[in-house]
């Protein structure tokens, strides 16, 4: 059985959250079909008011950076095209014609005006507001700048939702649409049912948004003699308090944010399809294979599902681990380019693999790099008062301070070895010569050599930074404790 399912964004400049997912689930459809399945994607950009241009290469670009793929689009052509429906206008018209000669669609002159009055009379009247009840009595022949509505015919419906089940509605959420609008354009209510039709969408996959509009729907498949395809409605994507739809104002960020900030596209696609899906066990990493292999229409859930960042930068911190684990760190350096702070960039790529191979499994995003590697690429602003403040190092006097680091720098400076294991017998030696606890001397070693909140285990931070660099580092601040003391 042929599965053909769809991507039908409409190019605005912004890719939420939401609209990515449902271009990935009809991708997991289609894949799953292996030969049998198709993904297609078309661009809905009739609607001139909120064209973006350069939108559309946005879209692409996203989806590529998932590692989605699909089989006819703009970019690539196929036998169904063109893909861009501003460029399929007379097949809407063709379309719209066929319903005018059949009676089932007329050319409506009114104007705007006109018709914002008939909806606040109904207002007033309190009475719901359904345009068929305005219908002209007498409609001109059809030309050019006249829209064309449906003449609808409200009665009741059924019809099955994959997601939400089986579903009814009555005439009164049934009206005369516009099919074709003003400037010639179709609107998207009309456009998807052709294009869907056309290209042999088995499967429409989209918002739940759509839902109410589907009586509308089922009244023109009806009129034009179209079998409906499968309809998949996907949940709400919610804010995280789980009370409204997620939308731009909820600081949710766009798709490309995310992937400015660091985010891996493997930790996207994992996030976004186990947002309203899962497979009914308790794997919550997966790859784009196994979500291809066990992703199923039937485990999408009916109810929104709310959208978690703190999840998201968790899956992404498995991500970078996974990655390193599992390709080793020439993968994942590889997808570091652009998130080194700015110091790092005479830094050598075998020096920032160094830096990386210990620092990565602390990663939340690769952009966390540029906050937490900086005094690997150059020496760190000495802050007296943050060892001061320290919670380990404040019960110890400046002195005493200024006399740990002095042991430090002859233990250190007399070590003929610098690899991690003669570094790290080299701290423990410390530890028992001066009777400090680790969290003591390990924090003014560390604080000392970074002046950051964190760093990798103290023997592994200090074999990166290197002999020569660690004691100068110890002796400034030592220089410094002391003339801070005077
Ligand atoms: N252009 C519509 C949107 O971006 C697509 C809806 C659909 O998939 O049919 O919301």
């Amino acid at each position: 059985m042929k599965v053909i399912t769809r991507f039908a964004p409409s190019p605005t400049g912004y890719i939420h959250i939401g609209n990515v997912r449902s271009a990935i689930y009809p991708y997991l459809v289609a894949r799953k079909a292996k030969k049998d399945g198709k993904f297609i994607l078309r661009i809905e950009d009739t609607d001139q008011a909120r064209y973006v241009e350069s939108a559309t290469d946005l879209i692409l670009d996203t989806l590529k950076w998932l590692g989605l793929s699909w089989d006819e689009g703009p970019d690539i052509g196929g036998k169904n095209g063109p893909y861009y429906q501003t460029e399929r206008k007379e097949l809407y018209l063709e379309y719209a014609k066929k319903l005018l000669e059949q009676g089932r669609a007329y050319a409506d002159p009114t104007d705007s005006e006109t018709i914002e009055n008939y909806r606040k009379e109904d207002n007033e009247k309190k009475i719901p507001y359904l345009y068929r009840n305005h219908r002209p009595e007498t409609t001109p022949e059809w030309k050019e700048g006249i829209p064309i509505r449906f003449k609808a015919d409200p009665k009741p419906r059924k019809w099955h939702d994959e997601v939400m089940g089986d579903l009814h509605a009555g005439p009164e959420v049934q009206d005369d649409i516009i099919l074709i609008k003003k400037d010639g354009l179709p609107t998207y209510n009309f456009a998807h049912i052709i294009d869907d039709y056309l290209m042999g969408c088995t499967h429409i996959m989209r918002g739940v948004e759509y839902l109410p509009s589907t009586p509308n729907y089922l009244a023109l498949y009806e009129a034009l003699g179209i079998d409906m395809p499968k309809i998949v409605s996907l949940p709400h994507v919610l804010r995280p308090d789980g009370r409204k739809k997620l939308g731009k104002r909820d600081g949710a960020k766009s798709v490309t944010e995310y992937r400015e900030d660091g985010i891996l596209p493997e930790a996207m696609l994992n996030y976004l399809a186990c947002l309203g899906w899962n497979d009914g066990s308790e794997q919550e990493i997966y790859t784009k294979e196994e979500l291809i292999e066990k992703f199923s229409i039937d485990r999408i859930q009916n109810s929104g599902a709310r959208y978690d960042e703190t999840k998201l930068l968790w899956m992404n911190g498995q991500w970078i681990r996974r990655i390193k684990d599992e390709k080793g760190i020439d993968a994942l350096f590889e997808k570091t380019t652009g998130f080194w702070p700015e110091n790092a960039k005479n830094a050598t790529d075998e020096y920032r693999k160094r830096v990386l191979d210990i620092i990565y499994d602390r990663l939340k995003t690769l952009s966390d790099l540029r906050e937490m590697t900086t005094y690997f690429f150059s020496d760190p602003k000495i802050n007296i008062d943050m060892l001061l403040n320290n919670k380990f190092l404040k019960k110890l006097s400046e002195s005493e301070l200024g006399s740990l680091l002095d042991i430090s720098i002859t233990k250190l400076g007399s070590l003929g070895s610098w690899d991690r294991n003669s570094l790290q017998d080299a701290l423990n030696a410390l530890l028992e010569e001066t009777g400090k606890k680790p969290a003591e001397l390990f924090s003014l070693i560390r604080l000392a050599v970074s002046f950051a909140p964190f760093s990798p285990a103290l023997n592994l931070t200090l074999n990166v930074i290197g002999k020569e660099a660690t004691l100068a580092r110890l002796r400034a601040v030592k220089v410094a404790l002391l003339s801070d003391g005077e």
